[in-house]
């Protein structure tokens, strides 16, 4: 009893202070006063269904029709904007209100993507295609509603009311819809490259984290943040060996050596290590529900020592917690059935926590393989997992207005395992949050990318308020 005692007061005293939290400057509120977020919301909803219209698939994109529509919506309010071509069709739209009383403060900026993931139509049902904008029972159907037209328009929506009430800001608000984030980033580079100088955003908004519902507990909403993205390897693992006829195999053929190769690597133990991001997104859910189970979320050591298990036993959550590597495809195969080839290889997919770099999983990588005769790695995409700083006011004011007025609803940060083109603006410095503000539930979030991919009007009106409460915080003059 005692050794428990003294160890439990080792364990709490890990546990650091929350720190304290940005909030709203006095007065920025009367910005929002008057706004009716329900007819706001109403017009959202049509924008959206006209934009999940248009064939913006990718590949091949043609995003310039979507950069066309936003751009024909600012143009009703008189709102200028220009529609830039990284490649023929394949248009991003900028668009900026000037701070009437600047702060020094860098632009911040609403980003979104123009172009959508592939749909096959004839999976969908009838009435509700991937290219309708159907509106049935309260939602709104079409590729992109969720990724992510549905943010986009809330974006623009942000941004057109912000000038039509014409609040005064002291930071320009940046509107960024690119192209070709789905495929190759084509849209985000151009941004992030020639465009940069003159946009200089310090804080962007992009996809990234949701509310889901039930994430932790059953009748909650958790709203992920996510301020950073894990680093990616991605490798091709060749095999060399003698070529040959398959009736007479011998130990030293480039196939069976791939096998042991693979055998090996999908062996490879990962060691879990909790992010900050993920300790303090625990520790709101644990401040909020209490209990033993809120006791234990509070604490970093607690967390490590009971909850580890469960973190592990889910695919998403085992994600979040190791750095992982999958085998995706293989290549090279003998010219028939009865040649044995001298060359073939696997392709791998790792996704790397902060603190592990793509250099050094490679030399864990081979390392299990270094008894292997013929394996080679040659690296095809690597970059570092990156992370934006969550002691900030507009993480702070995206967490707050989300779960403001809701006893049901907890927002802190998370790492996403999958990238997003936040990473081009981190690279340029910029403090990037992926944060939908949509409140879904798992079989809503299961439609993304889906044949049956929708999200609610309720969630149209919510978001916009969420979105136009965070924007005027951050960025309006009280
Ligand atoms: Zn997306």
């Amino acid at each position: 009893m005692r050794i428990l005692q003294v160890s439990l007061v080792l364990l709490l005293s890990c546990a650091g202070a929350p720190r304290a939290l940005h909030t709203a400057p006095p007065g920025v509120e009367k910005h929002v006063e008057g706004l009716d977020f329900t007819k706001a919301g109403d017009e959202a909803v049509e924008v959206l269904r006209g934009y999940l219209r248009l064939d913006t698939i990718n590949p091949p994109g043609n995003e310039t029709i979507g950069a066309e529509y936003l751009k024909a919506e600012l143009a009703k309010d008189g709102i200028e904007s220009q529609v830039h071509e990284f490649a023929p069709g394949r248009g991003s739209l900028i668009a900026r209100l000037k701070a009437s009383k600047p702060s020094g403060e860098k632009p911040l900026c609403l980003l979104s993507h123009i172009d959508t993931v592939p749909a096959e139509t004839e999976l969908w049902p009838k009435e509700q295609g991937p290219l309708s904008g159907a509106l049935v029972d309260g939602m709104i159907w079409g590729r992109g509603a969720l990724d992510m037209k549905g943010m986009g328009t809330l974006e623009l929506q942000v941004f057109r009311w912000l000038s039509r009430k014409n609040v005064p800001l002291h930071r320009d608000v940046i509107l960024l819809a690119v192209a070709d984030e789905e495929v190759g980033e084509g849209g985000m580079k151009l941004v992030t490259g020639p465009l940069w100088d003159e946009l200089q955003c310090s804080h962007v908004i992009n996809e990234g984290g949701m509310g889901i519902r039930g994430l932790f507990t059953e009748n909650q909403t958790a709203f992920a943040i996510s301020v950073g993205e894990k680093g990616i390897l991605w490798l091709r693992v060749t095999a060399e060996g003698e070529a040959g006829h398959g009736s007479t195999p011998t130990d030293n053929r480039a196939p069976m050596r791939l096998v042991a190769a693979m055998e090996k690597l999908a062996a490879r133990q990962a060691k879990p290590r909790i992010q900050p991001a993920m300790y303090e997104l625990m520790r709101r859910v644990g401040e909020k529900n209490g209990g033993f189970t809120g006791f234990v979320m509070q604490h970093p050591s607690l967390v490590d020592t009971f909850a580890m298990k469960k973190l592990l036993g889910k695919p998403t959550t085992r994600a979040g917690v190791t750095d992982t590597c999958q085998i995706t495809g293989f290549e090279g195969k003998g010219s028939a059935p009865n040649v044995i080839p001298s060359q073939t290889a696997a392709i791998m997919d790792c996704r790397l926590l902060p603190g592990t770099t793509p250099k050094a999983m490679q030399e864990e990588l081979e390392a299990l393989v270094k008894d292997l005769p013929g394996i080679k790695f040659e690296v095809l995409q690597a970059f570092e997992a990156a992370v934006s700083e969550t002691d900030d006011a507009f993480f702070d004011a995206l967490a707050r207005h989300a779960v403001e007025g809701r006893d049901d609803a907890v927002a802190g940060p998370v790492i996403s395992p999958g990238y997003t083109d936040s990473i081009l603006a981190r690279a340029k410095g910029a403090r990037a949050y992926g944060f939908v503000p949509f409140d879904i539930t798992p079989e809503e979030l299961a439609t993304f990318h889906g044949r049956d991919e929708r999200v609610s009007v309720k969630n149209v009106h919510r978001g916009l308020e969420i979105l136009y409460r965070a924007v005027v915080d951050v960025a309006a003059v009280p």
